[in-house]
């Protein structure tokens, strides 16, 4: 599921669907809080518990004549 799309003007935009670091995929996330220190697990903010995000990610190439710095 990887798109890889030619905006013009030497730039590409790709989105795909990857495995949330955050929670590893899980969608739950200790709660590490230091005030509660409950254990409880909670939803992911990062995927909101669908384990999966959606990543964006826009290349500007750019491509220009090669002219060696000499002095
Ligand atoms: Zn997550």
């Amino acid at each position: 599921m990887n798109k890889t799309e030619r905006l013009g003007d030497g730039r590409y935009v790709t989105q795909y669907v990857d495995v949330c670091r955050n929670c590893r995929g899980v969608g739950t996330v200790d709660n590490l809080s230091c005030y509660t220190h409950s254990g409880a697990l909670l939803t992911c903010p990062v995927c909101d518990g669908s384990g999966r995000v959606f990543i964006r990610k826009e290349i500007s190439v750019k491509i220009e004549p090669y002219k060696s710095i000499t002095t």
